[in-house]
């Protein structure tokens, strides 16, 4: 049978906004050693602006008409951003044959045109070469055609409560907090010297991600458990894969909350700690 404090646990966590989908989670979480974050959506806030255009052969307007036409079906964070610069309706009809290229970007026609819209990876892959630029954000470059039509940057913020989250994580006797993103190294480092996180992994494709879960995992030392918290926005795998995932419910998607064990209705990652110490007082009723 199920100790009736379990009950109370799970009660007490929903009423914070933490929905735990079974006392056996709060079982894990009680022993949590090591919290995995994904970056954006989860330490960040997810709402990207484009915040400078860089226009190579092609006017400022078409580059930024092009980039939005080719995400004119992706709900990436960084698409929308897009989609608000360009500021007018979209005729997706101009648009075919549209593939997502989780972690690196989006391949698409417009108006029978090839176009690349992506990261320094997705270039790398296609063969094409981009200028030299600023890296106070996230670059999304263009190609058309095979030939480079410059970049945009799109900056975003880390949450209001994300710093203290990791404060709160590590006096909760959290050894280890890592953050794993898709995306560049420079925009990953600042993010985890801002935050006081242990370790950051850039530049990872959603299998990398996979990956340095496992290894992650590997590490644990006996009795220990390592928690995942994402957006799940091409991280539903590593969501399952954690000994507890964690998804943000209000920003989320309907593929994370589904993956998760744990859902933060509220999306604020200083809730984990909160998580953690409910979870050890509902196990130190148990026993
Ligand atoms: P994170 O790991 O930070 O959550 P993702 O794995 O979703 O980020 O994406 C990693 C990188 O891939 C982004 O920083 C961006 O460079 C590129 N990318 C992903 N999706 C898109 C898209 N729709 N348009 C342009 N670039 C994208
Ligand atoms: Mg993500």
């Amino acid at each position: 049978s199920v100790p009736l404090a379990f009950f109370g646990g799970i009660g007490g966590a929903s009423r914070a906004g933490i929905l735990v989908k079974g006392g056996n989670f709060l079982e894990v979480l009680a022993r949590t050693d090591t919290v995995v974050f994904d970056k954006t959506g989860t330490l960040t806030q997810g709402v990207f602006h484009v915040t400078a255009i860089h226009p190579d052969h092609i006017s400022q307007a078409q580059l930024v008409e092009l980039a939005a036409l080719v995400e004119c079906w992706s709900d990436h964070p960084i698409s929308r951003s897009i989609r608000e610069a360009y500021g007018k309706e979209l005729d997706a009809a101009r648009v075919s044959d549209v593939t997502e290229l989780p972690g690196r970007g989006v391949q698409a026609k417009v108006d029978g045109t090839q176009i690349f819209v992506g990261n320094d990876t997705l270039m790398e892959d296609i063969g094409v070469k981009w200028h030299p630029c600023h890296r106070v954000g996230t670059t999304v470059h263009v190609a058309v055609e095979g030939e480079y039509a410059g970049h945009l940057v799109i900056s975003d913020a880390v949450k209001p409560d994300a710093a203290q989250a990791i404060q709160a994580l590590r006096a909760a006797g959290v050894t280890k907090t890592v953050m794993l993103t898709g995306d560049a190294q420079a925009v990953g480092q600042a993010v985890g010297r801002e935050l006081g996180l242990d370790q950051v992994y850039a530049q990872l494709l959603p299998d990398d991600k996979v990956a340095r879960v496992e290894d992650l995992l590997r590490q644990e030392p006996p009795g220990g458990a390592l928690v995942f918290v994402g957006d799940g926005i091409n991280d539903a795998p590593v969501l399952s894969r954690a000994d507890v995932g964690i998804a943000m419910g209000a920003m989320g998607s309907d593929a994370a909350i589904e993956a998760a064990d744990v859902v933060l209705m509220d999306d604020q990652p200083s809730k984990i700690a909160v998580a953690i110490a409910i979870a050890r007082k509902t196990l130190s009723i148990v026993r």
